[in-house]
């Protein structure tokens, strides 16, 4: 069985629904990106490695990723941290806000709470992915840490997978940034940025620009989301820019990136070419913008990658 790690922080997330109601769900980036690529490709074992606490959230949340079929054994529970909240607020224009409660969430202490188990387990998988945001709050004292266990993992032969996920408020300075995700440009052998990554860190706005960047990296798949725009891929020779098919109501974007990421990593892993896996990615994210919220009904979801994947099927026949 294929077998992928996906390693960062799960939050409550709350949604003013009526005057004093909340709608609750469980979101993040790392976690909506293993949701859907488990949706996609069940036949994959998709673990979801984080920390959580001994609390009943922590418990819920659990609940949550097995009822979407994760596999929980690389969690751990954190005796003095709960999980992270966060509050999206939509005001008269539709314009969304987010309010964090996550400066002291159980999986900033991630690191510390990794056990041989999980070492090895980790270094049994074919993929690790990891996004800017799951380095961003890791605890700082804990970061020489965590390089070290990328590099036993890379050593052990996983391919490593990065998403950078720029989130300014994350960091303590831009250039803190930087130098860590030129840590992990150097570690990754496949990376999915958006190409307001490059944008807002580097100053880079064409792809060109930032393909040159990338070229001192060794990095064997990068995959560019450019928006509704396109994605471009280069790997080794092999060069494409996919157009993305229009969505007449965008609805919320949230996950789209994650979506994206969770499918193009699952259809890669089962034999996808890159045309292929990209086009997947694509639907699912834009299907997935049509919806509120980081995780759609999985009716939707499932109908849409289901078609799509049978009409490869009947392409190769
Ligand atoms: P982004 O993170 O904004 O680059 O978006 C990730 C993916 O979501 C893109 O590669 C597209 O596949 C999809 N996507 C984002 N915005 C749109 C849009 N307006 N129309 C169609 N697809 C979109």
């Amino acid at each position: 069985m294929q077998k992928v790690v996906l390693f960062g922080e799960c939050m409550l997330e709350l949604r003013q629904s009526e005057a004093n109601t909340m709608h609750r769900s469980f979101a993040g980036d790392v976690f909506n990106t293993a949701v859907y690529q488990k949706r996609a490709f069940a036949q994959q074992q998709v673990s979801f490695m984080t920390a959580l606490g001994q609390d009943v959230l922590s418990q819920q949340l659990v609940d949550n990723c097995k009822a979407e079929g994760l596999n929980c054994d690389l969690v751990r529970y954190s005796t003095s941290h709960n999980p992270g909240i966060y509050l999206v607020q939509t005001d008269a224009q539709g314009e969304r806000s987010f309010l964090y409660w996550r400066e002291n969430s159980a999986a900033r202490q991630a690191m510390k709470l990794l056990d041989e188990e999980v070492r090895n387990q980790v270094c049994k998988a074919d993929v690790f992915f990891f996004s800017g945001i799951s380095l961003a709050i890791l605890a700082r004292e804990d970061r020489a840490l965590f390089w070290q266990f990328l590099n036993e993992v890379q050593k052990a032969g996983v391919t490593i997978a990065f998403d950078p996920n720029y989130r300014a408020r994350l960091w303590e300075s831009a250039e803190d940034a930087r130098q860590q995700f030129a840590l992990a440009f150097t570690a990754s052998s496949m990376v999915l940025p958006g190409i307001e990554d490059f944008s807002v860190l580097y100053g880079l706005n064409e792809l060109k620009d930032i393909v040159a960047f990338c070229e001192p990296f060794n990095i064997k798949e990068l995959v560019i989301k450019n928006g509704g725009n396109s994605v471009f891929c280069r790997a080794g020779d092999f060069e494409l820019t996919q157009a993305v098919k229009p969505v007449a109501k965008v609805v919320d974007t949230t996950s789209a990136g994650d979506s994206f990421n969770g499918v193009y990593l699952g259809a890669r892993l089962a034999g996808y070419d890159i045309g292929q896996a990209i086009e997947l990615a694509a639907s699912a994210a834009g299907l997935v913008i049509q919806f509120p919220g980081a995780i759609i009904p999985n009716e939707n979801f499932k109908a849409l990658i289901d078609q799509q994947i049978l009409a490869f099927e009947h392409l190769a026949k």
